[in-house]
């Protein structure tokens, strides 16, 4: 078992892996229902009183941040939905060791609070986006309102909340043919781009137990954008280092966003099923009943929840944090479809 020390140590598992990077998920409720995330009705929420608060938050954020976290993401549910989402954030950035603070958002409600955000000490936005079709996004998201979105990405781009990586699930005969005009929609002068680079990622959709679609593989993906254009790697900085790829697609002519006045936009692929990324899997993720998963694909107790609200020190957090990592599994099992769920509600875990 790793001890607990000031030099890291806790944060790396037995393959080695060091943990700089925690995604925390801050509520499991959500303003929409997409279909590929939450069942359409019948979900129950955990009672206020099972949620981690601020104060847990930061208290098992900044015990980690003495181990060599660096980096936190905030998601859900909806983010935007945790009340004082605004004093989290700043409550977070202002944690010894933390020089980034990111949030995952669907950007409905994003309109109000990029600027607040911003001022809070939030430095990037992941805004999800899986269609610009406006009946065909309602459907996707049981309701969910583009404009409202497209809203919240200007407000994102304005408050400098950038590079904005924009996430697309890519499932078939949803929204797969949308694969290069979402690409097109994040050139310079395109509907989803603003001064700075806008990133498109697009995401395997991954099986969760009740909520099955068809994935479009990584690899067909991208058949997809070289048949419309150029696509190649693109090793060029970028911050947040994750388990996308970087490539770069220029597209055929005849795809350019009107007034483009660059050829090319980013793109990434997160492909869980297809091109496994366990292997340098750097992050943890707090759930919003305190599980800390060390993999997706698996529940891992105790809840340090329970383990705060037994009155443990901080060494004794710290030491529980780090018997939870070094239990952390090479990877997880899911491949297809058919095969192995992953087990667990996506708005608990936080994608
Ligand atoms: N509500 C925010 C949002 O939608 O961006 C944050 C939470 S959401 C659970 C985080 C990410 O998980 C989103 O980019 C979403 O597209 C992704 N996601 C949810 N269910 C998924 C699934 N079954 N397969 C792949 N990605 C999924
Ligand atoms: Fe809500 Fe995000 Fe899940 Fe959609 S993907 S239901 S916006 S948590």
């Amino acid at each position: 078992m790793n001890r607990p020390t000031d030099t890291g140590t806790a944060l790396v598992d037995r393959f080695g892996r060091l943990h700089t990077y925690l995604r925390v998920s801050v509520t499991d409720r959500c303003n929409y229902r997409c279909t590929y995330c939450m069942p359409a009705e019948g979900h129950v929420w955990l009672p206020r009183n099972e949620v981690l608060s601020h104060e847990e938050i930061v208290r098992i954020v900044t015990v980690m941040a003495g181990s060599g976290l660096r980096r936190v993401r905030l998601t859900g549910g909806e983010p935007l939905l945790r009340r004082g989402i605004t004093s989290l954030v700043a409550a977070i950035a202002a944690v010894p060791g933390i020089d980034d603070v990111s949030m995952t958002t669907n950007a409905h409600g994003l309109a109000e609070l990029a600027g607040p955000l911003a001022a809070a000490g939030l430095h990037r936005v992941n805004i999800s986006v899986d269609s610009l079709d406006p009946a065909r996004f309602a459907r996707l998201t049981r309701g969910g309102q583009l404009g409202a979105v497209l809203a919240g990405v200007r407000a994102a781009h304005e408050a400098g909340l950038g590079p904005i990586k924009l996430n697309m699930v890519v499932m078939r005969g949803e929204n797969d043919d949308e694969i290069t005009s979402m690409a097109a929609a994040c050139l310079p002068g395109g509907l989803l781009a603003g001064a700075e680079e806008t990133v498109l990622r697009y995401i395997e959709y991954m099986p969760f137990a009740g909520r099955w679609h068809e994935n479009v593989p990584a690899g067909e993906i991208r058949e997809r954008l070289r048949a419309a254009g150029h696509l190649e790697v693109d090793a060029g900085d970028l911050p947040g280092v994750g388990p996308a790829t970087r490539e770069r697609w220029t597209p055929a002519p005849r795809e350019s966003a009107p007034g483009a006045s660059a050829p090319s936009v980013r793109v990434g692929f997160i492909a869980p099923l297809t091109e496994h990324f366990c292997a340098r899997c750097n992050r943890l993720r707090l759930l919003v009943d305190g599980h800390l998963r060390t993999c997706l694909g698996y529940e891992s107790t105790p809840s340090l929840r329970d383990v705060l609200r037994g009155g443990a020190t901080d060494d004794a957090l710290l030491a529980a944090i780090a018997d939870i990592v070094s239990g952390k599994p090479a990877g997880h099992l899911a491949e297809t479809e058919g095969g192995t769920a992953f087990e667990g509600v996506m708005t608990s875990i936080g994608g």
